[in-house]
C-alpha cells in the first residue's frame, strides 16, 4: 500500500484528505506544518504539499527537499488556493511533479497520486545500452551480468546516471553523494570513478577536463 504524506495546515481540508485518501486505498500520514512534515518525510512514498504553510513557504520546503539527495526523487504534488498560470509554472520549476488548485475532489487527487507513483516506479531502473542500474535494489548489471559495487560506488554511479550529460565538479559530487559532513578530498571521487571504470569499462563516466565528471549521453 502506498503511503502518502499530506502537509496542510487547514484542519478541515486535512481531515477530508486523510479520510478520502484512506478510502482510496492509501496509507496516510498528515502534518499541519512544514517542520512536522519534514520529520515524516522519510516514511512517505508521495507527498501532497500545501503552498501556504504557517512556518515555511511550500516552495521553500520543496526546494529544501530537492536539495536533499534521499528526497530528490520523491514525487510531490502541490496544492494551492491561487489559480494563476504564474503559480503553476513556478511550482513546476520549483520541483513539483504535479499541481492542484483548490477546490478539487479527493478522487482527482487520488488519481493524480496513483499516476505519480506509477511514473516514479518507472524511474527506479535506469537502462543505458547494456548497463542496467536498479535504483530500488541497488544492483547494477552489464550485459545481464551482475557487477558487484560498493555502496559509494553505487551511489556515485546512480547519481550521475540519473543525470546523463550533466557535468558535476568533484566538490559537488562529494556534497551530493557523500553528504555534507564528509571530510574527504577530490581524490576520493577520482578513486571511485577509477574503480567504476575498472568494473564497468570506460565510456560510461566521462572526465570533463578542468570541470569534473559526467555520465555519458551516448551509450
Ligand atoms: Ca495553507
Amino acid at each position: 500500500m502506498a503511503r502518502v504524506l499530506v502537509v496542510e495546515d487547514e484542519a478541515s481540508l486535512r481531515f477530508v484528505l486523510e479520510h478520502g485518501l484512506r478510502q482510496a486505498g492509501f496509507e496516510v500520514l498528515a502534518a499541519a506544518d512544514a517542520a512536522t512534515g519534514w520529520e515524516l518525510l522519510e516514511r512517505a512514498d508521495v507527498l501532497v504539499l500545501d503552498w501556504m504553510l504557517p512556518d515555511e513557504d511550500g516552495l521553500a520546503f520543496l526546494g529544501r527537499l530537492r536539495r536533499t539527495p534521499r528526497y530528490e526523487e520523491l514525487p510531490v504534488l502541490m496544492l494551492t488556493a491561487r489559480a494563476g498560470e504564474r503559480d503553476r509554472v513556478e511550482g513546476l520549476l520549483g520541483g513539483a511533479d504535479d499541481y492542484l488548485t483548490k477546490p478539487f475532489s479527493t478522487a482527482e487527487l487520488a488519481a493524480r497520486l496513483v499516476a505519480l507513483l506509477r511514473r516514479a516506479r518507472g524511474r527506479r531502473v535506469l537502462e543505458r545500452g547494456e548497463l542496467r542500474i536498479d535504483l530500488e535494489r541497488a544492483r547494477v548489471s552489464l550485459a545481464g551480468e551482475e557487477v558487484p559495487l560498493t555502496r559509494r560506488e553505487f551511489d556515485l554511479l546512480a547519481f550521475l546516471g540519473r543525470r546523463p550529460g550533466r557535468v558535476f565538479a568533484r566538490g559537488e559530487l562529494i556534497e551530493r553523494v557523500w553528504g555534507g559532513d564528509f571530510r574527504g578530498t577530490a581524490r576520493t571521487v577520482d578513486q571511485h570513478v577509477a574503480q567504476l571504470r575498472e568494473k564497468l569499462g570506460d565510456g560510461w563516466i566521462e572526465t570533463v577536463r578542468g570541470r569534473g565528471y559526467r555520465f555519458t549521453e551516448e551509450p
